[in-house]
This record gives C-alpha cells, structure tokens and sequence, in this order.
C-alpha cells in the first residue's frame, strides 16, 4: 500500500513543481475559477438550511446527491457510524439523529496513497440577524428558527463539494484513493471521535481539513498552523434532598450551594503557566422555589490546553473537584464527557510541502508562518489518530475576510474565499496522488 505516497513516512516528497506540470496547472486554475458561481450558490442555500450537529439530515441528503451524480461512491446514513457511541446527542429522540454526514470514496484502481479531506457540515444555535446583514438583505439568511450557520461550515461543505468537482475528472490519472469526509457534529467536538472509532481513518496515508476565516484575510492562507487547544466539555448534573428551608434545611442535601462551590473553584483550577489552559463554566441552573433546598442543579463547563498532558492533568482535578465537594455536600454527582478535541501543531514536512505547492499554483499572495489557531477544532482527533498510525497530517486556514466573528449573528464571510481554497485543495490532492494532466499523458 502506499508506494507512492507523495508525502509521508514511506517515502521522501516529491518538488511540487516537477509534479504538477504547466497543463494541470492551468487545469486546477480555470477549474476552480469557473467553479465559483456554483460555489456561491451551494454556500448560499445550505446557509438558508441550517442544522445543529447530529441532525444535518437534509444537509446529507444534498451532499450525497451532489457526489453521486460526480461518480463517488458515498457512504452515510446508518452505514457511516453505525452503533459507535455519539458525544454530545440531545437527549430527545429526533428521527435520524446521530446517523448524519457522509464519506465518498473514490479508487483509481492503481496502487497508491489514500488521501482524506475532511469538511465539517454542522451550524449552531444562534439566531441570525435580520439588520445590517448581507444574508438577510439578499435573501438568503436561515430559514431555521434560531439556528444559523455561524461559523463558515456552509462555506467548508461546499470547498469539499467544490473539490469533489475539481478532482473529479483529473482521478482518471491518478493513483491511489480519495477520500471525502463531510463530518458531522464539529461544534462541541463530537462527530471526529465516532468517526476514528467506525474505523474510517485506518487506511489513511495523508489527512487534510481546512477552516475558513478565524481572523486570518482574503487572500492570505495559514500553512504553518499551531496551538490547536485540546479540549473536553462536560455536563455535571447534582442531586440532593429536598427540604423545608425554615423548619428543617438541615434535612435537605442542597445541589445549588454545591453547584455554586464548584464553579469558583473550578475556575481557579486554570491557575497555569502552560499556554492555552482555560476553564469556562458556560451554563449552570439549579433549584425550583426559593423556600425549598433545591434537590437538583445541572451545570456545563469546558477545559483547554495547549497540550494533550496539561489537559490530562487540569481533567484529573477538575473530577476530584466534582467528587469531593459533591460528597462535602452530600449530593450525588454524575458527569458526563459531551465533546473532546485534541492539541495539535502541523508537522514542518507538511507545512513546507504545502508552501511548496501553494508557491507553484500561485492561490495565495500571503503565507503565514507561526500561526496560532488559539481554538479547539476535533479535525485534531482525526489528525492524530492518522499520525499515530505512521500516516501525515495538517489542517489549513483558509483567508477569508469576515462581517463579524465567529458564533456572532452578524457572521459572514467573503464567499471570494471559495474558488481559491477549492484551488489549493484540488492542487494538494493532485499532488498527493500524483495525478497529472491530460497533456502529459497524451
Ligand atoms: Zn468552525
């Protein structure tokens, strides 16, 4: 397998230039270039059709027609998950829950690496702004009651869709396998983890994930990408005694009180010279009437790290913080792991290959090097489950100016942005499975 991976541990890379020859050059550029009303009008309508992780069934279902007319074999449904536990569902049973995304796959035929980009396909639930917005304004704002695609993945599953397009004609030439992952459930680092454990990334050689915007420019691309915070989210759910609270409180076991001591105390935790360390208790509610000892509090909270052991070690305190002041106050504590992502840092052969072939198909004027991603992303999940069987990794930010941030309900983004990623990512991929243009061949 594998023989002639272009980048990876079995053998040295190739030069980009003496791979990708003047003939594919042109073709990947008016490719992409002639992609780009295409590119808009697919953003445009999975932006007005939203859907929260693990419910993206009309969002799979358009993608799995979009890759079966180009000739993919695809993969979704039931078939992609199959019974491997799911982080973070909702607790309400919705039809088709939990069995979204899709993965196409095509096999040239001949002898070579397997090639895996990942986009991710989930929106959030954020209610979209109807003034001082280009959506709302053109047309195309969510038609999803309080659900919008406010981090740019619209704009990921169309550079996915987009680069099956691209690609596609060009694989007649090629060697190896493509494979197309449309995950489902990034936000809150969920879907990457049921996808490693299905199995679907053990045959993969090089993996790539891409994100759009994160502050970095239209026009500019971040190769040399570092300090992918590693991450788990949870759900801490107490119970204790209901009481009278002025004939007999000593009666009751209050969740609120131990709920309210484990926030602070949770937070200080964070106390760290190691970069990236964070706790964020984002929601807690607790208690039913104010002269009752409140029986239940529930909370949600998130660590980070810059490194896989710092999260360990915060991890490891923030339980037996959980534990023991649980059991001061009598109350029983169950948490739950909702979502997970993983630190992360591009390797340098895969920041210099990518460099490489950016500079020979001239996508981006800007490179930048050093580049911290400060965010959590659960493309690391995938990235690490690939490199720690001996395969090659890197995720990539896309330039790409933005109306607002990210998680904002003004967010927006240069949909300029499209053609040039679905270019460098045809170009990577072409390179990675050494395809060449029709005229070298002829
Ligand atoms: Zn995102």
């Amino acid at each position: 397998m594998a023989e002639s991976l272009g980048v990876g541990p079995r053998m040295t890379a190739p030069s980009p230039l003496e791979q990708m020859d003047a003939g594919l050059r042109r073709q990947l550029a008016d490719g992409a270039a002639a992609l780009r009303p295409w590119l808009v009008d697919l953003r445009r309508h999975f932006h007005r059709h939203p859907e929260l992780g693990w419910r993206e069934v009309e969002t799979t279902r358009r993608i799995v027609a979009e890759l079966t007319d180009l000739g993919y074999e695809t993969i979704s449904g039931r078939d992609l998950l199959g019974d491997t536990a799911r982080l973070g569902m909702s607790s309400a049973a919705i039809p088709g829950e939990g069995d979204t995304g899709c993965l196409a796959i095509f096999d040239t035929g001949r002898p070579g690496p397997t090639v895996c980009l990942r986009v991710d396909i989930d929106a959030l639930p954020i209610r979209e702004a109807n003034e001082n917005h280009k959506p709302a304004a053109e047309g195309w704002a969510s038609e999803a009651e309080g659900v919008m695609h406010a981090c740019g993945h619209d704009g990921h599953i169309a550079l996915g869709l987009g680069t099956a397009r691209l690609v596609r004609p060009l694989l007649e030439s090629g060697r190896g396998k493509l494979k197309l992952l449309f995950q489902p459930a990034e936000e809150g680092g969920r879907g990457a983890r049921a996808v490693v454990d299905a199995g679907w990334m053990e045959d993969v050689d090089l993996f790539l994930a891409v994100h759009l915007g994160l502050g970095v420019p239209s026009g500019t691309v971040a190769l040399d990408v570092n300090e992918f915070l590693a991450t788990r989210k949870y759900a801490v759910a107490l119970e204790g005694r209901p009481a009278h609270a002025g004939k007999e409180p000593e009666a009751g076991r209050n969740a609120l009180l131990a709920a309210c001591q484990m926030v602070p105390a949770l937070h200080a935790l964070a106390q760290s010279s190691i970069a990236g360390v964070r706790v964020n208790v984002g929601r807690l509610e607790a208690g039913t009437a104010l002269n009752i000892v409140p029986q239940f509090a529930r909370f949600e909270f998130e660590i980070r790290a810059g490194t896989n052991e710092a999260l360990e070690d915060l991890d490891l305190r923030c339980r037996r913080l959980v534990e023991a002041t649980a059991q001061a106050h009598e109350v029983r504590s169950v948490m739950e792991l909702r979502g997970s992502a993983e630190a992360w840092r591009n390797p340098g052969e895969m920041v210099t290959w990518a460099e490489g072939i950016n500079r020979a198909t001239s996508v981006y004027e800007h490179t930048l090097q050093d580049h911290p991603f400060g965010a959590s992303e659960d493309a690391t999940v995938l990235a690490n489950a690939v490199t720690a069987d001996g395969g090659r990794a890197a995720i990539f930010v896309l330039g790409a100016d933005l109306a607002d941030g990210h998680h904002t309900p003004h967010f927006d983004f240069d949909e300029d942005a499209l053609a040039p990623g679905v270019h460098l990512l045809g170009a990577l991929i072409a390179s990675a499975l050494a395809i060449t243009s029709g005229e070298a061949r002829k």
